[in-house]
C-alpha cells in the first residue's frame, strides 16, 4: 500500500490510498483500501488518516475514520493513532485471539502528525520547510 495525507497552502486536506491488495488474495476481494472511513478518510475541518495492513481487521475498526474522529475530539494526532490502533488491536486479540498487521499515519489541519502500527512500519513526512525524512515506526 501507499497512502498519503496531505495538508495544502489553502488549508484543504486530502488522503489517498492505492495498494495491490494481498497476495494470493480470493478474486473479487475488496479490501480496506478503497472504502472511505478504513483505508483513508479525511475531514478538512479536522484532518486525515491513511492505513496499511490486513484489510480484514482494518475494516472492522473503521481505523481511519476512527482517527480522525478522535482528532476531532481534541486528541494530538499521535494520542489519537495510539487510542484507535492499540485499543483496537486489543480488542481483537482478545476476541480471536490475534490481530492482523495494521499501520496508520495521520494529520491534523495544523500539520501534526502521528503514527502507529502493530507491526514495524517505514513512513515519510515532508514540510513546505523540511526536505522528506524517512522515519520507522514501531509497535508502542
Ligand atoms: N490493506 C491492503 C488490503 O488489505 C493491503 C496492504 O496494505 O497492502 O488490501
Amino acid at each position: 500500500t501507499v497512502g498519503a495525507v496531505c495538508l495544502d497552502t489553502k488549508d484543504s486536506m486530502v488522503a489517498g490510498t492505492s495498494t495491490s491488495g494481498l497476495f494470493m488474495k480470493m478474486q473479487g476481494r475488496v479490501g480496506d483500501s478503497p472504502l472511505s472511513g478504513s483505508g483513508f478518510y479525511v475531514d478538512s475541518e479536522i484532518g486525515g488518516a491513511s492505513a496499511t495492513g490486513l484489510g480484514e481487521d482494518l475494516m472492522k475498526g473503521c481505523l481511519s475514520y476512527e482517527i480522525v474522529r478522535l482528532m476531532g475530539e481534541g486528541l494530538t494526532p499521535q494520542a489519537a493513532a495510539d487510542k484507535a490502533v492499540y485499543e483496537f488491536h486489543d480488542k481483537l486479540t482478545r476476541r480471536k485471539g490475534k490481530a492482523g498487521a495494521m499501520s496508520l499515519i495521520c494529520m491534523n489541519t495544523n500539520g501534526e502528525w502521528g503514527v502507529a502500527t502493530n507491526v514495524e512500519f517505514p513512513f515519510v513526512v515532508a514540510t513546505e520547510k523540511e526536505k522528506p525524512k524517512i522515519y520507522v515506526a514501531r509497535k508502542g
